[in-house]
């Protein structure tokens, strides 16, 4: 079904990640009418943007075409991309939820042909890639999006450049006038998957993210390490150098009362899948991870030992204490102490890579529903009546449990529906 396309029930689903996705599909494929809500242009959340998923090292395409699939050909799922829910109003079973649509500035027509992208001259910093690399300001976000239809940057709407670009596309599918709308759509029960955001590294400043050119995160590491990504999948430096010789600092802010007090519980195994992208370009590179202890969550423990047999790489127990630059190379410097023999290092490398971990979106835009409950960090603990939160809302989670989570959280969704029915 199209954008903006509503249908009259039944359940909401917010967020369209592999968590909230999970619950559209899940929830509509046993008869129930779904809406789901998207504030990106396109499907997938934070897994569109990996390399590759741990443990297998299969791409995420392979998951997420699967669920685009399940979406084309169920006609019980209405969406909304670049759209957010403003409001809720009424109780459990007899919700009215107002859902501001952003303008997309492409209508349906749009066949992603690229005519516009190609003729559009202006670029802006390039969000999917976090920064690395510019994009057009009309644009499809990745070459594997869906839905697979172009939009434009707000800002670059007004210009005249954009007006022009209106000729160039052969369907007529550029609208620069188009204007955000909200619609009123009456629901049972509501789901809330608006998953995480990486942490600003910015903010552990010992560490110099932001100031060093070659210290980059975890997740800037998965775009430059991918096909499509900014340098086509080549992990290189800005300056062209190639990185023989890198270092994982995990727990970069994470389980630190200055920052994020908590632990992530991915970083580390995504840690261990980088190093992976590093040897299959690089055979002789010399890898170095630094960590406090490491953490294998739920059955990953296989997937250690099978990063532990590269005899390349070098496992330090520490949590260094800053990072340098060489003025010269721009190799930065990593400094601390190694816990286990207390011996104090000084290394440079071509690239250092925090391991950061996930603040949940909820911490800064909640459920905007009275008396859903939120940890300190703001991770959702606990339901009102016939709204629940999944995924990554709720705790940090890889794929897999997001997944789990999803199909749960479907369940108690149809309940309410259902007790809703009588
Ligand atoms: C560096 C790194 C590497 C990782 N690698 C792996 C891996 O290899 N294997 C693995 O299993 N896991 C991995 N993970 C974890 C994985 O990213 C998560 O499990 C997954 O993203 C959780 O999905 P989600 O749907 O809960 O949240 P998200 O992926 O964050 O999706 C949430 C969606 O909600 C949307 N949204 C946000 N706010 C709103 C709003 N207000 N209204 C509407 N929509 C909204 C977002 O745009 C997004 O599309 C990795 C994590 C990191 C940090």
């Amino acid at each position: 079904m199209a954008d903006g396309q509503a249908v009259s029930q039944t359940i909401l689903v917010v967020g369209g990640g592999m968590s909230g996705l999970t619950t559209a599909v899940e929830a509509a494929e046993v008869g129930y009418d779904v809406i789901l809500v998207e504030k990106k242009p396109y499907f997938g959340g934070r897994a569109a943007q990996l390399n590759k998923y741990f443990p297998k090292l299969c791409t995420p395409s392979c998951g997420l075409e699967i669920n685009f699939q399940r979406i084309r050909n169920n006609p019980r799922i209405s969406y909304f991309t670049m759209a957010e829910v403003e409001e809720v109003t009424g109780t459990e079973g007899n919700f009215t939820a107002r859902i501001r649509q952003n303008p997309r500035f492409v209508n349906e027509k749009c066949t992603a042909c690229g005519d516009c992208a190609r003729a559009c001259e202006t670029e802006v910093e390039d969000p999917f890639n976090f920064g690395l690399g510019r994009a057009k300001a009309i644009r499809n976000a990745s070459a594997i999006s869906y839905p697979n239809r172009f939009f434009m940057d707000a800002e670059f709407a007004k210009s005249e450049e954009a007006k022009r670009l209106v000729s160039v596309c052969p369907v007529g599918a550029i609208e620069p006038d188009m204007e955000a709308n909200t619609v009123d759509i009456p629901v049972s029960s509501i789901v809330w998957s608006t998953g995480w955001t990486p942490y600003d590294a910015s903010k552990i400043t010992a560490y110099g993210f932001g100031r060093f050119e070659n210290v980059t995160t975890n997740m800037r590491f998965e775009r430059l390490s991918h096909k499509y990504g900014p340098t086509g999948g080549k992990i290189i430096r800005p300056d062209g150098k190639a990185v023989q010789n890198i270092a994982f600092i995990q727990c970069a802010g994470s389980r630190d009362h200055n920052y994020l007090p908590f632990c992530s519980r991915i970083c580390c195994l995504a840690s261990m899948k980088q190093t992976t992208y590093v040897r299959a370009q690089y055979p002789d590179a010399n890898i170095t991870i630094y960590y406090i202890d490491l953490r294998a969550m739920d059955r990953y423990e296989g997937f250690q030992k099978r990063i532990e047999e590269d005899e390349k790489i070098r496992w330090i127990k520490s949590k260094p204490a800053r990072i340098d630059e060489d003025p010269v190379t721009k190799d930065p410097i990593v400094i601390g102490e190694d816990t286990l023999t207390g011996i104090r290092f000084s290394e440079a490398y071509d690239m250092v890579v925090l391991a950061t971990g996930m603040e949940p979106n909820t911490a800064s835009s909640r459920v905007p529903v009275p008396g859903v409950e939120y940890d300190e960090y703001g991770f959702v603990t606990g339901s009102a009546g016939g709204v629940f939160a999944s995924g990554c809302s709720t705790g940090p989670l890889d794929v897999a449990s997001s997944v789990q989570a999803g199909t749960a959280a479907a369940l108690k969704a149809i309940q309410t529906v259902a007790k809703a029915r009588g």
